[in-house]
């Protein structure tokens, strides 16, 4: 059955039956989404029927500046829903910024914020106070406070340093990633003016070695999934950094299945489950392209990251056709593994919770369902 037809069949079976698929597998937590307010109800829905019982919200913006409205909307879904706070770039201007930054996250927290959300910006595109041509480095120590503060107060830090290695690369046709460039020109960062991936990773390295008492979550598989000897690594070498896989099974699929399933292994307890999953206007599915994905595309999106996990499956497609014409190859995590990366990871280090319980189990099986959306 070519992906056209299992597009088909999946819409189908949306239309008879609900949550199918949630009810083989233990419930799943994705660390990795951005939605709003207003879109959290069908976010639960989209989630919960894929199995997705608990999710991390990481545009919950900054106090008086949306994250009242983030927190407030995720009271509605017992405690299944956190948001994470952002910094206030635009406030930069300011002198002692990084203080500023503290005593923003000291308010995040009291409010109910559960987490500091860094984005690429940072490195690629925030500008230092004093000269506005030149960027603010990760490792800048104006920001060391708001580092601090986020160990102080229990914060883990979801930190995007970077992006694809292709991004840093001429734009041309012949650039592994053109779908996206072609799409989107100014996520390339090949020009000069931009510091080189390597510089970026180092200095992210930097500020996790720096503080210590500070949980650091590199998105996108530590942000730099291409070079899988300098994740494992950093790994290592940081016992205060872990990563989420969002958005970047195309990439760590590419790698040998075996050399991949050993760094899962050895680092078992510090690999969270993310996907990237955007709900605003229209969905993104790990990146957008140039045309819209459907709800059906959504499932299979969900369908394809659990093929990747837990079979041993040889040159399958992956969740984001948009981010390469390749396949992958799956790396089939013991059960125990599995376990821990879909859920008792991120339970532990963002709910401080042993295991999924009974509201997972019952958001799964009994979840609003999508089709309730489409009238
Ligand atoms: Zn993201």
């Amino acid at each position: 059955m070519n992906r056209a037809a299992i597009r088909c069949s999946v819409a189908l079976l949306l239309t008879v039956a609900h949550a199918p698929i949630a009810a083989a597998r233990p419930p799943i937590v994705d660390v990795h989404v951005h939605t709003s307010p207003e879109q959290y109800a069908f976010t639960d829905a989209l989630l919960t029927a894929n199995g997705v019982s608990r999710f991390v919200n990481l545009s919950g913006g900054a106090p008086g500046d949306g994250l009242e409205e983030a927190l407030d909307a995720a009271k509605d879904y017992d405690g299944r829903v956190i948001v994470c706070a952002n910094p206030e770039w635009e406030k930069l201007t300011s002198g002692g910024f990084g203080e500023s930054q503290a005593r923003m996250l000291e308010q995040a927290a009291a409010m109910g914020a559960r987490c500091l959300k860094i984005s690429k910006s940072l490195g690629l595109g925030v500008p230092t106070p004093e000269d506005e041509t030149k960027l603010l480095t990760v490792d800048d120590p104006r920001l060391d406070p708001m580092w601090a503060a986020a160990g102080r107060l229990g914060l883990p830090v979801f930190i995007h340093t970077g992006d694809p290695a292709a991004f840093f690369e001429p734009m041309s046709p012949a650039n592994e990633r053109w779908d996206e460039l072609s799409v989107h020109p100014a996520w390339s960062f090949a020009e000069p003016q931009y510091p080189r991936l390597e510089a970026l990773m180092a200095a992210r390295d930097r500020v996790v070695e720096r503080h210590r008492g500070t949980t650091f979550i590199g998105v996108h598989f530590g942000c730099w999934p291409e070079n899988l000897d300098y994740i494992d690594k950093a790994l290592s070498v940081h016992p205060n950094l872990f990563v989420d896989i969002a958005a970047r099974v195309p990439e760590i699929g590419r790698h040998s299945a075996e050399k991949l399933r050993a760094v899962f292994l050895r680092h078992q307890d510090r690999i969270l489950f993310g996907t990237d999953l955007g709900v605003g206007r229209s969905l993104m599915l790990g990146s957008t392209g140039r045309t819209k994905p459907t709800i059906a595309d959504a499932f299979l999106f969900f369908a394809d990251h659990f093929r990747f996990l837990e079979t041993n499956d040889r040159g399958i497609p992956h969740p984001t056709p948009i981010q390469g014409r390749w396949t992958v190859d799956a790396i089939g995590l013991p059960e125990d593994v599995l376990e821990k990366v879909y859920a008792g990871n991120a339970l532990k280090l963002l709910w401080h919770e042993d295991g999924p319980q009974g509201k997972d189990r019952n958001a799964v099986m009994h979840g609003t369902s999508v089709v309730d959306f489409f009238p």
